[in-house]
Order: C-alpha cells, then sequence, then structure tokens
C-alpha cells in the first residue's frame, strides 16, 4: 500500500483511540465537578481554582483535538479522491474501500468529531459552574466587594511581589466611626444599607490598580501595590474626606458618618502580620485622636496626616541610616590621618 496512506491511516486511528479516550477524561471531570459542587465550603477555593484551570486545559485540549481529527478526516478523503494519480493508490484505496474499512473510518470520525464537541460544551459549561462557584466564595455578599478570604491572597501574592522586586506596596485599614451607635438608633438594616453606599463610595475614590475589599463587620481594606507610604496616607485622607463630605441617605434619614483609617508601607524584613499591625496602629492612633482622620504608620511610629506630607522614618528610607552617620564620620576621619603624610 502507498506509504503515505498507510501513514495517515495508521495517525488518524491513533487519534481515534487517543479522542475516546479524551472523550471519557471530560466526561469524568465533569461528573467530578458536578458532584462535587454541592459538598460543604470544606474543599478549598484553591483545589477549586486547580480543577478549573484543568477542566479548562481538557476544554481546550478537546477543540484542539476536534480540529485536528476534522483535519485528518479531510487529508483522508483527499487522498481517497487522488485515486488517479497512481495505480497502487487506487488498487489501495478500492480494496479498503470494498471491504467497507474506509467508510467506517469516516463514520467514525464524524462520530468522534460530534462526541468531541458534546464534550467541550459540557467542559466549557463545568468550567462557568466552578469559576461561579470561586467567585462567590470571594465576594461579599452585602457589598459585593471582595471578602476577606480574597484579601489574603491578593495580600499574600502582593507581599511576594514586594520581596522579590521591592515594588513598594501599602495597605490602609478603613474603619467606620461610633458605627454602633447608628445600628442602635436606627436599626441593623439601615447599618447594612449604609455599608453598602459606603462601598460603593469608597469604590470610587480608589485606584483601579488598588483592591479595596470588605475586611470585616465595618471594616473595610484597601491592598495598594506601587504605592508608598505618602501615596497611601493621601489616598487615606482622601477616603476620609470623600465619606465626610457625603451624606449617607438610609430609609428616609440623612446622616452624617464618618470614617478612620490607617496607613502603612512594607519595609526592610517585614512580615505580612507586622504591615497588617502597623496599619492597625495607625487606625487605632486615628480613633484615639477623635477620629473622621487619617493616620500612617512611618515603620518606628504612628503619625496624623497633616499638613506635612506622609514620609518614612528616616532611617528606613533607604540609603545609610541616620544612627550609622556618627560610625561613618569616625571612620573618614580614620582613613584620613592614616592616608594624609
Ligand atoms: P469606633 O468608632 O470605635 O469604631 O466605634 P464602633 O461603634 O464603630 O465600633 P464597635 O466595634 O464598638 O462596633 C462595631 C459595630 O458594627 C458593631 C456591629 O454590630 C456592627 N456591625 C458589624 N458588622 C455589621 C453589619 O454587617 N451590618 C450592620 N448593620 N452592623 C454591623
Ligand atoms: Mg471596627
Ligand atoms: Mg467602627
Amino acid at each position: 500500500m502507498n506509504p503515505e496512506l498507510n501513514q495517515q491511516l495508521a495517525i488518524f486511528v491513533a487519534l481515534i483511540v487517543f479522542g475516546a479516550v479524551l472523550v471519557s477524561g471530560g466526561i469524568i471531570v465533569g461528573m467530578f465537578v458536578a458532584r462535587n459542587r454541592h459538598k460543604t465550603l470544606h474543599a478549598e477555593e484553591v483545589r477549586y481554582q486547580r480543577l478549573l484551570e484543568m477542566v479548562g486545559g481538557l476544554s481546550d485540549w478537546t477543540q484542539g483535538f476536534a480540529g485536528d481529527v476534522h483535519q485528518y478526516g479531510s487529508r483522508l478523503k483527499h487522498l481517497l479522491n487522488q485515486v488517479d494519480n497512481s495505480e497502487e493508490v487506487r488498487q489501495a484505496s478500492s480494496e479498503l474501500n470494498d471491504q467497507g474499512i474506509l467508510g467506517e473510518l469516516l463514520q467514525a470520525n464524524e462520530l468522534l468529531r460530534e462526541r468531541l464537541h458534546t464534550a467541550e460544551e459540557s467542559l466549557a459549561e463545568k468550567a462557568q459552574e466552578v469559576q461561579d462557584y470561586l467567585s462567590q466564595a470571594l465576594t461579599d455578599p452585602l457589598t459585593q466587594l471582595p471578602n476577606r478570604r480574597a484579601f489574603e491572597d491578593e495580600f499574600a501574592r502582593r507581599f511576594a511581589q514586594w520581596q522579590r522586586y521591592s515594588t513598594p506596596l501599602s495597605l490602609v485599614i478603613i474603619d467606620v466611626d461610633h458605627f454602633k451607635k447608628i445600628n442602635d438608633q436606627h436599626g441593623h438594616l439601615a447599618g447594612d444599607q449604609i455599608l453598602k453606599a459606603m462601598a460603593r463610595r469608597l469604590k470610587k475614590v480608589v485606584r483601579e490598580s488598588d483592591m479595596l475589599v470588605r475586611y470585616g463587620g465595618e471594616e473595610f481594606a484597601v491592598v495598594m501595590p506601587c504605592s508608598n507610604v505618602t501615596d497611601a496616607g493621601l489616598a487615606a485622607l482622601r477616603l476620609c474626606q470623600t465619606i465626610a463630605q457625603q451624606k449617607e441617605d438610609s430609609a428616609g434619614h440623612s446622616l452624617e458618618v464618618t470614617i478612620s483609617c490607617g496607613a502603612a508601607q512594607a519595609v526592610g524584613g517585614d512580615t505580612m502580620i507586622a504591615l497588617i499591625q502597623r496599619a492597625d496602629q495607625a487606625l487605632y492612633a486615628a480613633k484615639s485622636y477623635g477620629r473622621n482622620c487619617a493616620f500612617y504608620h512611618d515603620g518606628v511610629q504612628a503619625k496624623h496626616v497633616g499638613s506635612a506630607e506622609p514620609v518614612l522614618a528616616e532611617e528606613l528610607r533607604g540609603g545609610i541610616p541616620t544612627r550609622f552617620n556618627q560610625v561613618c564620620d569616625n571612620l573618614r576621619n580614620r582613613l584620613i590621618e592614616v592616608t594624609e603624610p
């Protein structure tokens, strides 16, 4: 038989077998996802994320593979149509035709293509289900902002980026002032509406690249990649001013609601916990100062974001820390002494 036809047939048959395995794999993964969908949240998001990637990959694969099957099917048909090219090919194909093999192969090819198409559709559906599940697990249902889990993921990711590339990273923690009183006076539902409205307003002020999250009850946080404490402190002040300028409307009542903010920047051999603690200390200082204001942590102490621009403590600004200045001066003098004739 013609070696080219032979080779095409071998590839074609191998593809059919491979395709059948792929379809079965897709169906098994689909069933696995469907069965696990209703299990409780103990199957962590990471597992679902991996599953989503796997389903997505499989889906791409089936798509590509369906294309290959189609291509080989067409190639085979093309070869069979070239019967007048050589006596050998005509003879080989007519032998296969006589035995009905070619017809069966082409039919199998068509069937496989249909199955791949169905598997691909079902995989896309499952991938969407996993995607929806994931975004629900990471979204706060009241404000529709990313929740604490989403914060932890993003903060860890940005922190690792800061450690690796030294890109500045800042964090602002926001807390609504006297929120308990608002709840007590106007009811819990009114409090909920205020939190929702506040989330919308805060969202308008933060940059696209920043991540605003609902950190806890009446607390929000902003992860600010590529921002130093100057940017973060000034942004915190802007957030306070924005909220203080607008009255929150709750069930016909116009309420004056304020927030306090604490900002901090990642420095030196920082840890995530230490950075969160410094932002918290700055927030606590803002509360103690009288609320409706922003404080930042300069790496050594919390300071009011007032008339002067927020900056890190001198010893944390890079270059030679001030405490080494005396040592450097002494060394310089000693060098002059020993080198001068
Ligand atoms: P401070 O200015 O010191 O922050 O005072 P505060 O009253 O805001 O702080 P406190 O921690 O005493 O009270 C927070 C209140 O926020 C108590 C809690 O019931 C309320 N809260 C937390 N989550 C929600 C929520 O989802 N909806 C409503 N309506 N209230 C909430
Ligand atoms: Mg609070
Ligand atoms: Mg509060």
